[in-house]
């Protein structure tokens, strides 16, 4: 079996960045020639919510490799003059492109390293590769669509795979039912229900806010119903102080500093990332309830300080038991369709990294996104996405994206040779 010097699991925009960083350091690296494995049949970016008037959260210098290296053939900008809408592009005088023409940058991306990214197989499992006592290569499983597994081996491995739908306790045991749905598959699953007549939207960040207009404009006698525990919806920061701590040398000093200090700063800064839409869009929800106001209409309701308490399916709608948080009233309320806008987990690596829990501590990482791992393990583990804790709020944003792929690059390339210096002096003492 082929022994690959780099395994990347996904294919999102981290991954991506990183092989655009690896190639623009082949001469210092040439047998660092990664693969990839991706579960989507091709690449595409959140698919589920390319809403119609949906635009990036960050500026598209903040693309897949400005910020490590301008003169790169795969920015944002380089993008555009090959498709050659860069004076367009100008004349429109945003920072924010819609979300519709980033998948489409990234997509072109992607592209140019077809040859290196299976996809359509999702990988369940990275197991060690023992030889004397010692972990020399990972071995990554991963199973098609028609269900067969397939296994490679890699002597280095970065794990790029996003979040997971993250389902609030009330919910858990009605994931199978098609009128409970989450944001992460909302386009898709949205289109089973042409015909919902009550709908509840669940949360209180950006996807909650684009899925309520989407709704909104989507039925036209639908009522709907946003639902959160907070008091008003509130804008995200995105002033230029506060948004300081977006920038790639902020990340050193998070990671300086000691751990409370760090869920301090996490806290401090929450709502820069967490429940808080744009404010164009908060401004949008605000102008279609004060239209029913003008109209003496409710058809849609804003349910702040609302809890849901518990869900229960019957085959007339499901059914949620809501308390006012505020006057502690407890109602009932039927719809034929929940949204639960509620967010990603960032666990799932643990799951997959299960089978090397002898090599494994606590799953934290050096400064450079490297998995602590025992001596007894040679292969270097990397981890994009799920280093919130220790790298700060950036990291599962696309602002840190091409330096961090910078910085994973060095990495490895520092790994490969400490290991060949080592299997040198292996074979000099065999001689000896
Ligand atoms: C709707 C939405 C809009 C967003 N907009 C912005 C924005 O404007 N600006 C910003 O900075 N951030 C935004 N984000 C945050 C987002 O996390 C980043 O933009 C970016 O997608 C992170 O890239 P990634 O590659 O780390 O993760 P992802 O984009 O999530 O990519 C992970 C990839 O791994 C694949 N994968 C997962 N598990 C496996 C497996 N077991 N085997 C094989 N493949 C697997 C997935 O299919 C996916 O393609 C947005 C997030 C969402 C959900």
């Amino acid at each position: 079996m082929q022994i690959h010097p780099l395994i990347g699991i996904g294919f999102g925009p981290s991954n991506i960045a990183l092989a655009i960083a690896l190639k623009e350091r082949e001469c210092a690296s040439p047998g660092m020639q990664p693969i990839f494995i991706e579960k989507q049949a091709r690449f595409a970016w959140h698919k589920d919510m390319l809403l119609e008037h949906a635009h990036m959260q960050v500026s598209f210098l903040k693309d897949l490799a400005t910020l490590r290296n301008p003169t790169s053939r795969f920015t944002f900008i380089n993008y555009l003059h090959e498709k050659g809408r860069l004076q367009d592009f100008i004349n429109l005088k945003t920072f924010f492109p819609s979300r519709h023409e980033f998948n489409d940058y990234l997509a072109w991306a992607a592209s140019k390293f077809e040859d290196r990214c299976i996809y359509g197989q999702e990988v369940i499992e990275v197991l060690p590769e023992e030889r004397n006592g010692r972990v020399e290569w990972l071995r990554v499983r991963s199973r098609d669509a028609q269900g067969s597994v397939h296994e490679r081996l890699g002597q280095n491995l970065v794990m790029s795979i996003g979040g997971t739908p993250s389902i609030p306790e009330q919910f858990k045991h009605l994931r199978a039912d098609a009128r409970v749905l989450h944001s992460s598959s909302y386009l898709r699953s949205i289109a089973g229900h042409p015909k919902a007549l009550r709908i509840a939207v669940v949360g209180a960040g950006q996807s909650a806010a684009e899925i309520f207009m989407d709704l909104h404009g989507r039925y036209a006698t639908a009522e709907i119903d946003l639902i959160m525990r907070a008091r008003s919806i509130r804008p995200s920061d995105d002033s230029p102080f506060v948004n300081e701590i977006f920038n790639a040398d902020f990340v050193d000093h998070v990671y300086s500093r000691p751990q409370d200090e760090r869920g301090a700063l996490l806290r401090e800064f929450w709502h820069t990332n967490y429940a808080c839409p744009d404010l164009e869009l908060i401004e949008s929800i605000f102008k279609v309830f004060y239209e029913q106001k003008v109209r003496g209409d409710t058809r849609h309701r804003f349910l702040r300080r609302h809890e849901v308490q518990d869900a229960r399916a019957t085959s007339d709608g499901i059914h949620l038991g809501l308390q006012d948080l505020n006057s502690g009233i407890r109602h009932g309320v039927r719809y034929d369709v929940v949204v639960l806008a509620t967010g990603y987990g960032r666990e799932h690596h643990k799951t997959l990294l299960a089978p090397l829990a002898p090599y494994l501590g606590d799953f934290s990482v050096s400064r450079d996104y490297q998995v602590r791992t025992t001596p007894e393990c040679k292969p270097a583990i990397f981890l994009q996405g799920a280093c919130e804790d220790s790298h700060g709020l950036s990291d599962t944003l696309l602002s840190v994206t091409s330096v961090r792929t910078g910085e994973i690059g060095d990495a490895l390339l520092a790994t490969q040779e400490e290991k060949s210096r080592v299997a040198r002096m292996e074979q000099l003492a065999l001689q000896a």
